[in-house]
């Protein structure tokens, strides 16, 4: 009957062909599973692991959320607690995988930790019950995130994680770059040129293409309101050139954008701002965290890696500037 029936699939469809493998040491290996025929022909089972496995599991040093690497160790426990049918077999699992999680890093109090999850979820999910739920989803970066989770927590708001650092963010630039110019919706820091004579600097936001705003910071505008850009220049007979220009933020959405100045004006401090100006006003609240921005406006050197580390802490403080129902 076997063989008729493996005939009888791999006849189904010419590109689909099956293979059969007979018992080795009474042994057969299903997905991951082990079954094997013991002498009174019931069968048990236990953990099937391939010859090349080699026990390497998401590292704990690794910057992922404390949640992901618990879930690691759940799963392998679950696998081994609902597969496996003898207890003696259980037991050699659980201590293969204790040897092996902690070859990656995991310490006791983390597989501890993951492995007693589903008692504190119950009771937290049942205590939280009343009133309603709001979740906010920000990147995932370190220390940093764990302590807002926690502080957002306090205010009954479910914090999930994204992950800011992908193979495909890293990899992937389907479009050619862009000139300078012809970017829309940025935050931008413009430096008067006469560099050592004066130390005059001015951050703005623009929705349209950054050359026609820059267009508009050289001459006296219609209304006569003019930009503080165009009164410094004109002053003093300055000049500016559009190749200083640091785009230091994109952001194509307006409330998002005049966050992102707010942020960038208090960080650089730049002169040409004093008068206000700007759309949002930050809380000196954040004031600690702002003044960790590396500065990108006051020294020409670029800063290296300050640029992805900055991209990081915005998108965690415009998370928290947009919360629904403002409630932190
Ligand atoms: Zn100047």
């Amino acid at each position: 009957m076997i063989d008729r029936f493996f005939n009888h699939i791999n006849q189904i469809d010419p590109h689909i062909k099956f293979t059969q493998e007979g018992l080795s040491d009474n042994k057969h290996a299903f997905l991951d599973c082990l079954v094997s025929v013991e002498v009174d022909r019931s069968l048990t089972v236990s953990v099937y692991r391939k010859q090349t496995h080699t026990d390497q599991y998401l590292q704990f040093g690794s910057n992922h959320p404390l949640i992901q690497k618990l879930g690691v160790v759940n799963t392998l426990f679950h696998r081994a607690d609902s597969i496996i049918t003898k207890d003696s077999d259980k037991i050699t699992e659980y201590q293969h995988l204790r040897k092996a999680l902690g070859n990656c890093g995991y310490q006791d109090w983390a597989i501890n930790k993951a492995l007693n999850k589903d008692n504190t979820k119950t009771a937290a999910t049942s205590s939280n019950q009343t009133g309603k739920t709001t979740s906010i989803t920000i990147p995932y970066h370190g220390d940093l995130s764990e302590k807002l989770k926690r502080i957002y927590r306090d205010h009954g708001i479910t914090t999930h994680f994204k992950p800011t650092n992908t193979i495909r963010q890293s990899l992937v630039h389907p479009k050619d770059k862009q000139p300078k110019g012809r970017i829309r919706g940025v935050v931008y820091g413009v430096r008067c040129s006469e560099e050592l004579a004066c130390q005059d600097s001015y951050i703005g936001e623009t929705a349209q293409p950054l050359h026609n705003r820059m267009l508009q910071h050289r001459r006296a505008s219609s209304g006569g309101n003019d930009s503080a850009v165009f009164l410094h220049l004109k002053a003093s007979g300055h000049h500016f050139d559009t190749k200083d220009v640091r785009i230091l933020d994109r952001e194509q959405r307006w409330f998002e954008r005049g966050v992102k100045e707010g942020i960038w004006v208090r960080a650089e401090q730049p002169s040409l701002n004093r008068g206000g100006g700007v759309r949002a006003k930050l809380s000196h609240g954040w004031d600690r965290i702002i003044k960790e921005i590396p500065r990108q406006l006051s020294s020409i050197l670029e800063v290296p890696g300050s640029r992805e580390d900055n991209k990081v802490l915005f998108q965690t403080l415009m998370q928290c500037f947009t919360i629904p129902d403002n409630n932190v």
